[in-house]
C-alpha cells in the first residue's frame, strides 16, 4: 500500500477528540510512510489530517472540485493540490490514487463518499479496503444499522465485512495490512435471495 484516501468532515464537529483522532491518524499515515489522499480543503478536521502529514514531511494529495475550492477554502499549501471539474471526478480520482479507504467522524458529505467506496468494492470496481475510525463511538448507530441489514438479508455479510472497524488508527492500519479481499459466492446468494421471497 502506498497511499490511504480519507473521508472526513470539512467541520471541526462537537469534541476535541474527533481532531485529535485526525491529528493521530495523520501521524499514523506518515509514519508508515503512506500518503495521504484527501478532499483538499483547510477547514475542519480535513484540515488538521492534511497539515498533520506535511508537518511530518509525509506527502498529501488533494483533490478539489473548482466549485469548492473557494467554499471550503482549499488548503493553498499543499504542494499537489489537484482541482477537478464536478464531485463525481473527485471521488473517481481519489479512488484512483488510493490503496485504501478509511471514514473518520464526518457529515453527509464523508457517509456519501464511504458508502461509494464501499458498493464499489461490492460491485467488485475495486478491490481495496475500507474503515471506520470509531472515534468516540461516533459510528456505533451506523455500525449496528449495518449488522441490521445483514440480518435483514439486504446487506450480504461478505460485503458488510469488507468495512473494517477500529477506534485507533493503528488498530486500523494494522487490519488493512492483513486484508485479503472475500470470496463472494454470489450464485449462493442470489439463491438464497430468491429463496426467500
Ligand atoms: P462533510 O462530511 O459533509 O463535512 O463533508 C466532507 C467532504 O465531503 C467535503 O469535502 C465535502 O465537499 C464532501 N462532500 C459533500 N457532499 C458530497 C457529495 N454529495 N459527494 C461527494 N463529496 C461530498
Amino acid at each position: 500500500m502506498q497511499r490511504i484516501c480519507v473521508f472526513c468532515g470539512s467541520s471541526p464537529g462537537a469534541r476535541p477528540e474527533y481532531g485529535e483522532a485526525a491529528r493521530q491518524l495523520g501521524e499514523a499515515l506518515a509514519e508508515r510512510h503512506l500518503g495521504l489522499v484527501y478532499g483538499g480543503a483547510s477547514v475542519g478536521i480535513m484540515g488538521q489530517l492534511a497539515r498533520t502529514v506535511l508537518d511530518a514531511g509525509g506527502e498529501v494529495i488533494g483533490v478539489i472540485p473548482e466549485a469548492l475550492a473557494t467554499r471550503e477554502i482549499a488548503l493553498t499549501a499543499l504542494p499537489d493540490l489537484r482541482i477537478v471539474g464536478s464531485m463525481h471526478e473527485r471521488k473517481a480520482l481519489m479512488v484512483e490514487l488510493a490503496d485504501g479507504f478509511i471514514a473518520l467522524p464526518g457529515g453527509l458529505g464523508t457517509l456519501d463518499e464511504l458508502f461509494e467506496v464501499l458498493t464499489w468494492a461490492q460491485l467488485g470496481l475495486h478491490h481495496k479496503p475500507c474503515g471506520l475510525l470509531n472515534t468516540c463511538a461516533y459510528y456505533d448507530g451506523l455500525i449496528r444499522f449495518l449488522d441490521h441489514g445483514v440480518e435483514q438479508s439486504f446487506v450480504h455479510e461478505c460485503y458488510r465485512s469488507v468495512l473494517r472497524v477500529d477506534s485507533s488508527p493503528e488498530g486500523l492500519l494494522d487490519q488493512f495490512a492483513d486484508y485479503r479481499v472475500p470470496e463472494v459466492d454470489k450464485a449462493a446468494w442470489v439463491q438464497r435471495m430468491n429463496g426467500s421471497r
